[in-house]
């Protein structure tokens, strides 16, 4: 035998301590390795989905462990979700029905993942030595096959914990060891787990938030939509299509009180589909309306008792008695489902009822929906309301319109009964004064540049006239003369009776001489032809003063120029035109 050397053995010994330092690094390097892998698993998740993939491997690898379940906190705090479930090959089918299993913090205290995240701490059940098990769960863990579990609870930052994980053996218990291995594997998650779940959260808050400002910005919109509407038609119209769009009702009506009775407005659905619906509601309550008396149907109720009413399942209580109208009403529906009646207010004053009702399906109306559609209700009350004094201004806006142009006619017509004489329809001698006065003002105003003149006439022996032929046929002489001197004046003169027989004709811008020749064609025309009376031709004849406006002259001295030239050409032998002195 060859005995070892002193040196040999220590050879020996330094080979053994080498080889037992080798393995040791070995190990160390596997282990970095292992977290190595573990880190980049985690980096590389995106999203939670990924994250708790990377997490079951990691449990998963943990030896004796069979099966396990990760719960996560919901954002509302309540329940603890299952987001990730993995059980033996046997139950591999149903797996997916554990996905997303709710357990309440508050009415499930008594399941182990519960008592766990409620106590924040770790809980081990080893089914054949737990004598707290009730029969119940003993019956339940054995029909799973469970022989021990443990949940550890997972924590985030400051010991908030965030979740829960379930894991579980068929064979063994649960050691120490176990869940320390676990314990490690959430140690290395717990971080990125919670800021996952966080990030998870804000999004889902942001989304919904974005959502609720939509919905704010479409409801101010309507609100002011409405608000602006002028005919009542379209306020229905607008807030009716609204309700359906906001609520999900299908059919939308509104009963307005009208006399005595309810009588229906509009009648409007959500889809093309039910057009047959409308035409039958409108068919029906064409010729019935609904008496203002509670027993006379649901819409009554509502109205007299000023309260809404919500039947959240017609087709439940269709077998319950209803009054006639009603069960016709609703008959028009063939599917009535959900079926929300709501006073439509003005001030506190009940005016009206708008009825919704859901066709599909039930429709699960909340209590803040309720409140809501009250208060839009009595903003619907409002809207009609002022669209109606809308409409009735703009009635009485064309009634006024018409009075006026009468008024205005009217106001003509006066006019020229204060400024016409009856009988020759020559302005007025009232009318001459005031003319005349304004035409000197003209003139005063381009004096050196302007002309006016003055004629005034008188018919000839004219009471002989009368006295042979009589008054009547004196009248008709009056007519036919005061027409032929209009005739034969411009269009800018003013031809006024200025008393009995005698006419003037104030003439803007026509000096005497101008004024001299007007006078002359009217002489002319005036005795050129005979005037009929009764069968006679009998011919008048006119004599006249003319003169030309002075300047500073005032308006009586030049009238009584102009009249005593006429008295001239009367003193004259009559039939003929004078000219006045300057
Ligand atoms: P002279 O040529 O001087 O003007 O004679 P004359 O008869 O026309 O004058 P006088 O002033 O004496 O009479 C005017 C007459 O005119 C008297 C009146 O009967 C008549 N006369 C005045 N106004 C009317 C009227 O509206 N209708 C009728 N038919 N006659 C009237
Ligand atoms: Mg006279
Ligand atoms: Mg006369």
């Amino acid at each position: 035998m060859n005995q070892m050397s002193e040196d040999e053995k220590d050879a020996q010994s330094e080979v053994i301590r080498l080889e037992h330092e080798l393995k040791k690094t070995c190990l160390q390097l596997e282990d970095i390795v292992r977290e190595k892998a573990l880190y980049k698993d985690i980096s590389d998740a995106e999203g939670l989905p990924d994250l708790l993939d990377a997490l079951g491997r990691q449990i998963g690898t943990v030896k004796g462990v069979d099966g396990y379940m990760i719960n996560l906190i919901d954002p509302e705090q309540k329940t603890l979700v299952c987001e990730k479930v993995c059980l033996p090959d046997e139950y591999k089918g149903i797996e997916k029905t554990f996905l997303k299993l709710r357990f309440s913090l508050i009415f499930e205290r008594d399941d182990p993942n519960v008592i766990s995240f409620n106590k924040k701490e770790k809980v081990v059940i080893n089914i054949h030595e737990d004598n707290n098990l009730s029969k119940f769960e003993l019956k339940g863990y054995k029909r799973w096959k469970i022989f021990s579990l443990a949940v550890i609870p997972i924590f985030y930052q400051d010991q908030e914990a965030v979740g829960t994980v379930l894991v579980y053996s068929q064979k063994e218990n649960i050691s120490e060891s176990m869940v320390g291995l676990v314990d490690l594997c959430l140690n290395y998650f717990c971080r990125q787990l919670g800021k996952t779940m966080r990030v998870n959260e804000l999004v889902r808050m942001e989304q919904s938030l974005k959502k609720a400002l939509k919905e704010q910005k479409k409801f101010l919109e309507f609100i002011e939509g409405v608000s602006s509407l002028i005919k009542v038609d379209e306020v229905y119209q607008v807030f009716m299509s609204e309700m359906l769009r906001r609520y999900g009702f299908e059919m939308a009506s509104v009963f307005m009180k009208q006399d005595d009775q309810l009588v229906l407005q509009k009648c409007l659905a959500s889809d093309l589909k039910y057009l047959d619906t409308v035409k039958g509601m409108d068919e029906y309550f064409s010729k019935v309306n609904y008496d203002i008396n509670a027993f006379d149907g649901a819409t009554a109720t509502a109205f007299c008792q000023k309260t809404h009413i919500l039947i959240s399942d017609v087709m439940q209580v269709l077998h319950l008695p209803m009054s006639k109208k009603d069960k016709a009403g609703l008959a028009v529906f063939k599917t009535p489902r959900t079926f929300l009646l709501s006073p439509i207010s003005q001030r506190d004053n009940v005016v009206g009822v708008l009825s919704l009702i859901s066709l599909s399906e039930v429709i699960d109306v909340k209590e803040d929906d309720v409140a809501v559609i009250k208060l839009l209700c009595r903003f619907l009350g409002a809207s009609i309301a002022n669209a109606k004094t809308y409409e009735t201004v703009e009635v009485q806006k064309d009634e006024i319109g018409i009075l006026n142009k009468s008024l205005e006619q009217k106001v003509i017509e006066l006019n020229e009964l204060a400024t016409k004489d009856r009988l020759t329809e020559l302005y007025n001698f009232g009318y001459f004064q005031e003319e005349l006065q304004r035409r000197i003002e003209e003139y005063k105003r381009c004096a050196g540049e302007n002309y006016l003149g003055l004629v005034i006439c008188d018919i000839d022996h004219f009471k002989n006239f009368n006295d042979t032929y009589g008054h009547i046929a004196g009248n008709i002489a009056l007519k036919e003369v005061s027409n032929r001197v209009a005739k034969s004046a411009r269009d800018m003169d003013i031809v006024c009776r200025y008393g009995g027989e005698e006419f003037v004709v104030i003439l803007p811008k026509c000096n005497v001489e101008g004024a001299q020749i007007v006078a002359e064609r009217m002489r002319s025309i005036i005795m050129a032809e005979p005037i009929e009376i009764e069968g006679d031709a009998i011919t008048v004849t006119i004599s006249l003063g003319c003169a030309g406006y002075q300047p500073e002259e005032a308006m009586a001295h030049f009238i009584q120029r102009a009249d005593a030239a006429l008295y001239k050409a009367k003193k004259s032998g009559r039939n003929r035109v004078e000219v006045a002195d300057e």
